[in-house]
Parts: structure tokens; C-alpha cells; sequence
């Protein structure tokens, strides 16, 4: 059977590409992951279902691609958690349901993608939620998928609301709604949890669109390279119950990943020619760009004892801070996060959590392949704090947190000593950097690997509908397609690319 469309990955965005395209009765579709599939709410684990609450904040081996990560030449060793079944990463994700600010789309305008100003994206973004607090708003949605809620400030945990007077009387403005364009400062996050479940592609589109008799579901399915015939994509190439199988479709639309599609891309012959012959991969279509560009959120964890047990469900991220670095023109380019987590999350006993994060940085990395096989994970260089103005920034946010935290008397019966932070190094310019160096941590945001722009662009890897250059019949849509990340936790982005793609798609736009 030819499909019309094949996806592979049912994360953020392949659910909903799968979704909305199906509303069309006509056009037959094939959705591939390689992780597991759970067909009812109920038999979800609790890793995926709750989302917060319990050990459940870990995500479970087997739903986790499990790689690692180069952050600076002084830590190797970093895990990337990304989410591996059906639901991608916004199954095992912490559900801030934060938008883009109007600058970032600017920034992508700017560099070629001229359908992507904010204009342009806010529809869509509107489309996907149902926001609970604030969806009759001009600015939001109260009938899309994806619910969203704040935490009245009276439900918050003793560290947020430490936390939120402690900002406040620094001088930071009160920010109700963070998703309003124009805000900053401090307030609730808003979350895509609702009543403890935590508001997944998997549970909200692709749970409508299941039973749809055009939709084909297939899990456990990995994808190893896309099928090429005289310059076009026809299906793709999977291992799948220890065989290998091909799917062919008229249209093979990538939605693995920012890790995944390059991955896919390069093992099908499609990136830079040098980087495919060092590992044995005959190259079909030199496209220079393809891993390239990698982006994140750098960031780096500061903990402090914690003299009180959380009860009850585990919280955390209910409230939060953005604001702008002194003297940079970047607006709202710093955000922190804080969490008290309890005892029996992990093996380190309970400790307050806070992770200052350069939300828009100046650095970039790479991805490559090891070899010629999807088993084995790509080499992820994430180059975090090589340039100096990411270095300053989270100098600065680090004294910020560490000043509040220490000495804002809020947080007397909140905190104790300092577990993990740089002590000595926090007044030395050159000790603190390499205390951040030695100390950096992904911000779960990987990006950009396979970013849209001009074909002038030579990183430019596909067109502002995400249609890649010199293939025909190859789509990418999902987090590696962004030109660069946005100030902002990147999930809710890639399901507006997502709509806003299926519109065009089917003609809507
Ligand atoms: C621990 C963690 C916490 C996070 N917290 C937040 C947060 O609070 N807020 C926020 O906005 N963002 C958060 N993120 C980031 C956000 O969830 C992701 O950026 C987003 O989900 C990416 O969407 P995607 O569609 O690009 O990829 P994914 O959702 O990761 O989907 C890719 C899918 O493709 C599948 N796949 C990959 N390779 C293959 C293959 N070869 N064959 C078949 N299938 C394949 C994967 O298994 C996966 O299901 C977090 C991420 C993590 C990991």
C-alpha cells in the first residue's frame, strides 16, 4: 500500500500533524515510533500520566532515548533525557506551557522566514490550548486540546511563594499571565497539566483521533532511513519486531526530533557529504546543514537543604521568573526555575532546586553520527558558555538566585546549607566560570538542528513549510526545523508548528 502521508515520531508534533490531517477522510495515514504505545488513560505508567506527584517525576528507562551529552570541555557526562513512546517528549516533559515572545518570531522573520512572524503564529498557538484561567482572553484559546492551568498562588508550595516574595521585593513586576505578549517578571508558570495528568499529544490529539479509520498507528517501530528514489523520498526503511520492514507514502514527513530527524536525515545520505563518508554512509544529497545549528537553554543547578518535607502531590515550576539580563537589549533572555524536591524523587534525599538559565543563548552546537547505525546514539556537542555574553548572563542570574536565596528572610525554614553551587568561586569572575563550565546542564530544549530558512542560507536545511531542499517528497516538523530556540520552554512552539503546518498542508492558509 502507497500511503498519502507516513510520519515518523509521535511526539509533540507528529500527534498533531497525525491529528489534524486525518480530518480528511480521504487521505490515508501511517504514524511510526519507535518507543511503546499506550492505547487508554488508564493503562498509562505513572511516569507518563502524572506528570508531577510522586518518584513518578523520573522518567521511567524504558520510555527514555537515554542519550548523553558533551556541555563543555568540562563536563562530558551529561544526560539528555527525550521521550521515547508514543507522545514523544510531551509525555515525560514538566508541562511549562510558556509561548515564544513576539521578538523570537521577529529574529525567525528576519532571518528568511517571513511566514513565521508572531502575527502569524499567535493563531495557532491559540488553536492548540484551552486555557483555563485566561482562554476568553483576545490573546489565548479556550477550545483547542491541549488544557492549561496556573496554580492559584494560595495552592503554591512554601518554596514558590519564598520564592515569589523574594523576586517581588527585588523589584520584579508581577506577571499574571506569562503568556501575554509584552510580560515579565514574576508569577504562576502556566502548566499542561489538568487534575494530575499531565496534557500529552498522545492523551489529548491523537486520543481523538484514534479511532479514525484513515489513521494507522504502528509503535515499537524504528525508523533506520528514509527510502530514495531519483531525487525523491518515497517511504521509509524500519526495524520492527526484529525484522526489517519498509513503509512507502507520497509524502514522508520527519517529526523524530531534534535529535532523531538529523539522525535519520544523515543515515538516509542527506547532510554534509565530509561527516557521512567519516562513518561509512553514502551520500545522496549533500545538504551541509543537517545537524548543525544545535540549540538549547544552558543552565546549571544550585542546591540548598531543604528544611521541610513536601506533602502531598509533588509540585513544582508553579511559579517563576523572567526577566532581562543588566545591559543586554535581549528582553526576557533569563528565566529561573525552582523546585522543592522531596525525599523519595530520587536518591539524593530532598533539596531545594534552582536552575538560573540563559533562555536565549548566543552559542550553538553540533550533532553528528558515530556510525552508520540508528542503535547508536549521535555525538551531541552542545558547546554550552563558549561565548562570553552566556557566561556573564549566568554570572549574573547565579549571584541573583544565590543573593535572594540566602538572604531574602523568606526563606528562613526553607533552606539550609548549600549542597551544590560555586561557594568560594561566586566572587571570582574566572573561578565562577569554570565552576559553570564544569557545571553546565541542558535545559531539555534541544533545537535547531535542521532549521528553516532561505536556500541562500547554506545551514539552511528546509523551506519555511518545512519542506526539505533538493528532496522531493520530504517534510521535516518538529524542534529541529526552529531557525533558532525561543525565549520560552520550547513545547508549546513545536505544537503551533505543528498546527500551523497541517493548515497549509490541507490548504487552510
Ligand atoms: C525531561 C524533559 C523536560 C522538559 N520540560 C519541558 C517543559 O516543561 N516545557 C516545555 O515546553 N518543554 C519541555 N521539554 C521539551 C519538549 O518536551 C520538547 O522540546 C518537545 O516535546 C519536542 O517535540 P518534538 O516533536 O520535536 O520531539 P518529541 O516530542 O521528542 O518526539 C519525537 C518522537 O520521535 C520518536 N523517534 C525518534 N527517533 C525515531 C526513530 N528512528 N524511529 C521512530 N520514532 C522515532 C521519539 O521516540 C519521539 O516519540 C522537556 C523535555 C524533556 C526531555
Amino acid at each position: 500500500m502507497i500511503y498519502d502521508t507516513l510520519i515518523v515520531g509521535s511526539g509533540s508534533a507528529g500527534n498533531i500533524l497525525a491529528a489534524r490531517l486525518t480530518e480528511d477522510p480521504t487521505r490515508q495515514l501511517l504514524l511510526l515510533e519507535a518507543g511503546p504505545d499506550y492505547l487508554t488513560r488508564e493503562s498509562l505508567p505513572a511516569d507518563i500520566r502524572l506528570g508531577y506527584g510522586t518518584p513518578s517525576g523520573i522518567i521511567a528507562q524504558s520510555h527514555d532515548w537515554g542519550y548523553t551529552g558533551l556541555a563543555s570541555q568540562m563536563r562530558d557526562d551529561m544526560p539528555v533525557p527525550r521521550g521515547r513512546v508514543v507522545g514523544g517528549s510531551s509525555a515525560v516533559n514538566a508541562q511549562i506551557f510558556l509561548r515564544g515572545i513576539p521578538e523570537d518570531f521577529a529574529a525567525w522573520a528576519k532571518l528568511g522566514n517571513d511566514r513565521w512572524s508572531f502575527d502569524r503564529v499567535l493563531p495557532y498557538y491559540c488553536k492548540l490550548e484551552n486555557d483555563h484561567d485566561f482562554g476568553w482572553a483576545e490573546h489565548h484559546g479556550c477550545e483547542g486540546p491541549i488544557g492549561v492551568r496556573r496554580y492559584p498562588e494560595e495552592e503554591w508550595g512554601p518554596d514558590q511563594r519564598a520564592w515569589a516574595e523574594a523576586c517581588r521585593q527585588a523589584g520584579f513586576p508581577e506577571c499574571p499571565d506569562a503568556n501575554k505578549p509584552g510580560s515579565t517578571g514574576i508569577g504562576p508558570f502556566p502548566l499542561n497539566n489538568i487534575a494530575g495528568v499531565r496534557q500529552s499529544t498522545a492523551v489529548t490529539y491523537l486520543a481523538q483521533a484514534r479511532r479514525r479509520p484513515n489513521l494507522r498507528v504502528l509503535a515499537n517501530c524504528t525508523t533506520r532511513r528514509v527510502l530514495l528514489e531519483n531525487g525523491r523520498a518515497v517511504g521509509v526503511e524500519v526495524a520492527r519486531e526484529g525484522r526489517s520492514e519498509q513503509y512507502y507514502a507520497e509524502e514522508t514527513v520527519l517529526c523524530a526530533g531534534a535529535i532523531g530527524t538529523p539522525q535519520i536525515m544523515m543515515l538516509s545520505g542527506i547532510g554534509p557529504a565530509p561527516q557521512l563518508e567519516e562513518v561509512g554512509v553514502g551520500v545522496y544529497h549533500h545538504l551541509p546543514g543537517v545537524g548543525g545549528n544545535l540549540r538549547d537553554h544552558p543552565t546549571v543547578n544550585l542546591n540548598w537543604e531543604l528544611l521541610f518535607e513536601p506533602t502531598g502531590l509533588f509540585h513544582w515550576h508553579q511559579a517563576g521568573l523572567r526577566y532581562t539580563a543588566q545591559g543586554s537589549d535581549v528582553t526576557n533572555d533569563m528565566i529561573v526555575y525552582i523546585a522543592a524536591v522531596p525525599e523519595n524523587w530520587g536518591d539524593s534525599g530532598s533539596f531545594l532546586f534552582v536552575r538560573p538559565t540563559v533562555n536565549l543563548a548566543v552559542g550553538a552546537g553540533e550533532l553528528r553520527l558515530r556510525s552508520n547505525s540508528i542503535g547508536d546514539q549521535p555525538f551531541l556537542n552542545y558547546r554550552y558558555y563558549e561565548e562570553q555574553f552566556d557566561r556573564e548572563r549566568q554570572r549574573e542570574a547565579i549571584r541573583l538566585c544565590t543573593e535572594l536565596i540566602e538572604e531574602h528572610p523568606a526563606f528562613r525554614g526553607i533552606r539550609g546549607s548549600v549542597l551544590e553551587g560555586p561557594e568560594d568561586a561566586l566572587h571570582d569572575d574566572t573561578a565562577l566560570d569554570r565552576w559553570i563550565l564544569a557545571n553546565a546542564d541542558t535545559g531539555h530544549h534541544t533545537s535547531s538542528t535542521c532549521k528553516m530558512g532561505l536556500p541562500s542560507d547554506p545551514l539552511a536545511v528546509a523551506d519555511q513549510s518545512g519542506r526539505v531542499f533538493g528532496i522531493e517528497g520530504l517534510r521535516i516538523v518538529d524542534a529541529s526545523l526552529m531557525p533558532d530556540s525561543v525565549r520560552a520552554n520550547i513545547n508549546a512552539t513545536v505544537m503551533m508548528m505543528a498546527e500551523k503546518i497541517a493548515a497549509e498542508i490541507a490548504g487552510e492558509n
